[in-house]
C-alpha cells in the first residue's frame, strides 16, 4: 500500500527566506514571482511499508551554498500561450504556418534564435509555447532543463533572450535489500536507471561486482531530482535531471559510504572516492575474457593472458586508466597499436589492438585519469576487434579487475572543513535512512532553488 502525505514544508521554506535574506534581500523580495512558488505541497511519501508519518516533520532540509539571484534567473510564468509540440516529420516551420507565421517571420526567428537554440534540430516531442497577435508573437522554448528561450516578435524584429524557470528539489532515500543482484533490486525498489548506473560506477572503485555481492547484502542511496515549478508543459519532455548525493553499500567486509560533493564523490575523512586506476578503461564495454591461464583464440595453445579483455564497438573511446605519463604510442608487434602509460608507484598500463591513438597523444605527453588516449580496434594479433588490458606493478602483471588501491587525492583545508559540515548536516539523514527496511523509500521536496549558472 502506498501511502502519501501532502505536507507544506515550512523548515525549507524558512531557511531559504533567511539564506536569501542576509545578502540579496532587496532584489529577492523583487523577483519572487507573486504566486509564492512554496505554496507548492511539498510531501512525504513512502514505499512498500509505511514510513511514520512523523517523519516528514523530521525532514530538515540541507544548507545549501547561497544563492545568487539575479533578473535572468526567475522568469515569470508563461500566460497567455498555447502548448504545441513538434510531430515527428513536422518541420518547425510548418507547425508556426499553422498559427499564421509566414515563412520569412519563422526564418527570421530561426536567425534570432542562432547561438540559443537551433530550430532546425528540434526533436519530435519538444514543446514550443506559442501566442500570435496580428502584430505581435511571442515564442517559447525549452533550452537546457529549467531553462527557457522567450522570443518576442514587434516590428519585423524578434528580440531572444535566455530566462531561468524556478526549481525545486525533490530528495529520494531507498533502502534496498539485495536478494540477486544490486541493479535489478534497486530497479525494482524504483531507484532511476541513472541513479543506479552513477551508483555503480562510483562503487565499482571499491566492490567487484562480479563476486563479493552476496544476498542479504544492503544498498542505500540518496539521490536529488530537479523540477521546475512552472511551465512545466514546456519542460515535459526533457529528462529530469537526477543526481545521486550519498550512497552506501554494505556486505559483509564492508560498510562502504561515499559523499558527493563538488561533482565527486569522497569517503567521509575527505579522501576522493575513486581508484589511482580505472578497472574499466572504456565505456560501455563487456568483459570478454579474463586475466589468467586461458586456450590463445589465436595461437591455440594455453598461456597465460595476462590482460583482460573487453568488446565494444570498433572506434570506442579508450580512456587512461590514471594520471600518468606516455611511454610509447605506436605500433608494439602482436599488441597492435598500443599505448603505454606510466603511473606513480611503480604502475603501468598497457591498451592494445587500437585502431587509433588521439590526435595529440605523444611520447613522453602527460594524460590525466579518463582522459581519451586512443579508439578501439582490431590491429595487431587480435581475432576481433576489442581492447586487450594489462595493468603491471614493477614489471609484473596484476589482475586489473583486483585493483583496489584509491587515488591519494584528498580534501585539504577550507574544502575539507566545508566537506566535514556537509557530512554532519547529512548525518539525521543517512541515519533515518540506516533505520528503514529493505524495500522502503521516501520522497520529499526540500525547497527551491535558483542555482545560477
Ligand atoms: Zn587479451
Amino acid at each position: 500500500m502506498k501511502l502519501i502525505v501532502l505536507k507544506i514544508n515550512a523548515l525549507a521554506l524558512t531557511a531559504l527566506l533567511a539564506a536569501c535574506s542576509e545578502t540579496e534581500q532587496k532584489q529577492v523580495t523583487e523577483q519572487i514571482p507573486a504566486q509564492p512558488l512554496q505554496l507548492q505541497p511539498l510531501y512525504l511519501e513512502s514505499g512498500k511499508k509505511a514510513v511514520s508519518v512523523a517523519l516528514a516533520d523530521a525532514v530538515k532540509p540541507l544548507k545549501r551554498s547561497p544563492v545568487e539571484l539575479t533578473n535572468s534567473d526567475f522568469a515569470s510564468p508563461l500566460s497567455d500561450v498555447k502548448y504545441v509540440v513538434l510531430k515527428r516529420g513536422q518541420t518547425v516551420t510548418g507547425l508556426l504556418n499553422k498559427f499564421g507565421f509566414k515563412a520569412r517571420e519563422v526564418y527570421l526567428l530561426a536567425e534570432a534564435l542562432d547561438g540559443f537554440i537551433n530550430l532546425d534540430k528540434l526533436q519530435a516531442g519538444a514543446a514550443i509555447a506559442v501566442n500570435k497577435q496580428p502584430r505581435s508573437a511571442q515564442i517559447s522554448l525549452a533550452g537546457e532543463y529549467a531553462e527557457r528561450i522567450d522570443a518576442f516578435y514587434e516590428n519585423g524584429v524578434w528580440q531572444v533572450s535566455k530566462n531561468r524557470v524556478p526549481t525545486r528539489i525533490e530528495v529520494s532515500e531507498h533502502a534496498v535489500q539485495i536478494n540477486h543482484s544490486l541493479y535489478g533490486n534497486a530497479a525494482e525498489a524504483d531507484v532511476p536507471g541513472d541513479v543506479i548506473n552513477a551508483a555503480l560506477l562510483a562503487l565499482s572503485h571499491f566492490i567487484d561486482f562480479q563476486r563479493q555481492v552476496y544476498q542479504g547484502n544492503r544498498f542505500e542511496v540518496v539521490f536529488e531530482r530537479t523540477l521546475v515549478t512552472q511551465d512545466e508543459e514546456l519542460f515535459a519532455h526533457q529528462q529530469t535531471p537526477l543526481q545521486p548525493t550519498y550512497l552506501r553499500f554494505k556486505n559483509e567486509e564492508d560498510d562502504l559510504r561515499l559523499y558527493r560533493y563538488d561533482e565527486s564523490f569522497y569517503l567521509e575523512d575527505g579522501r576522493l572516492a575513486e581508484s589511482f586506476l580505472l578497472k574499466t578503461p572504456l565505456n560501455g564495454a563487456r568483459l570478454s575474457s579474463h586475466y589468467g591461464q586461458r586456450k590463445h583464440p589465436v595461437l591455440g595453445y594455453t598461456r597465460m593472458h595476462k590482460g583482460i579483455d573487453f568488446g565494444a564497438p570498433e572506434g570506442t573511446p579508450i580512456m587512461a586508466a590514471g594520471r600518468g605519463t606516455i611511454k610509447r604510442a605506436d605500433w608494439y608487434g602482436s599488441y597492435g597499436n598500443a599505448v603505454i602509460i606510466e603511473h606513480a608507484d611503480g604502475y603501468e598500463t598497457l591498451y592494445a589492438h587500437l585502431n587509433g591513438f588521439a590526435e595529440t597523444l605523444a611520447k613522453g605527453g602527460k594524460v590525466k585519469q579518463g582522459e581519451v588516449i586512443g579508439y578501439l580496434g582490431n590491429t595487431g594479433l587480435s581475432q576481433a576487434r576489442h581492447l586487450h588490458y594489462e595493468v603491471y606493478r614493477h614489471g609484473r602483471t596484476v589482475n586489473p579487475l583486483n585493483l583496489k588501491k584509491l587515488s591519494s587525492e584528498r580534501l585539504q583545508g577550507e574544502s575539507l572543513a566545508n566537506f566535514i559540515a556537509h557530512v554532519a548536516s547529512l548525518q539525521e539523514r543517512t541515519t533515518r535512512l540506516a533505520n528503514l527496511a529493505g524495500g522502503d523509500s521516501s520522497t520529499y521536496a526540500e525547497g527551491l532553488t535558483a542555482e545560477a549558472k
